[in-house]
């Protein structure tokens, strides 16, 4: 074989690798968890929320149900709710979002809502204030148990993530793993994210290190 034969092999090896190393990158538009007191509070006793479909990560929804966000300068109407409902309420917005609302919201993990701020959830007359849970989500890759170790990568670490696109091609840093067997592998991006980025449906990330 002669040389140049053997790299074109090597590329299309480390191609074929890169490609079963990545992982498809969705975006999320804002969105709210509610727990079942908020649920019950903001649409009656003992309402359940309305499956409109399934999302990538197993047992997720989106609900018909939707809400308003009021801020001090502005309101979010026809805000989704994700089900099924949570332990604690958790409203997750992009950054643009918060500037709209009018409140200064810091940059969490899901879960991670202490000293959070709060925000007002309207549903026709009946309203929740939460006193906390108002964040823009960590960037993150959702990765099941099973595609880490293909992966090589351990919950909680911070990677680097190169998306290709036509025309605004960019790697993420401070992107957090999160590892579980309930989870399907896909990356998490907000809409400030995907614009960057020029994000299309179907696109891939790949891990830099
Ligand atoms: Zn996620």
């Amino acid at each position: 074989m002669n040389e140049q034969l053997i790299d074109n092999l090597v590329d299309q090896v480390v191609a074929k690798i890169n490609e079963e190393r990545s992982f498809l990158v969705e975006a999320s538009g804002r969105h709210v968890h509610l727990s079942q007191e908020h649920i019950n509070a903001l649409f009656g006793e003992g309402y359940q929320l309305t499956i409109n479909n399934y999302l990538s990560q197993p047992g997720q929804y989106a609900s018909k149900e939707r809400v308003t966000l009021l801020g001090p300068k502005g309101t979010l109407h026809n805000v989704v709710i994700l089900g099924p409902a949570r332990a604690a309420s958790q409203v997750e917005i992009s950054g643009t979002d918060a500037l709209a609302l009018g409140i200064k919201v810091p940059v969490k993990e899901s879960g991670d809502i202490e000293g959070t701020p709060g925000i007002v959830l309207v549903n026709g007359h009946k309203t929740v204030t939460l006193e906390k849970g108002l964040i823009i989500a960590k960037r993150h890759v959702h990765v099941s148990t099973n595609d880490a170790k293909k992966m090589n990568v351990t919950q909680g670490e911070i990677v680097k993530v190169r998306i290709n696109s036509e025309q605004r091609s960019l790697i993420f840093d401070d992107v957090v793993i999160r590892v579980s067997d309930k989870f399907a592998t896909a990356m998490h991006i907000d809409y400030d994210e995907a614009n960057a980025c020029s994000f299309k449906k179907g696109i891939r990330g790949h891990i830099v290190k």
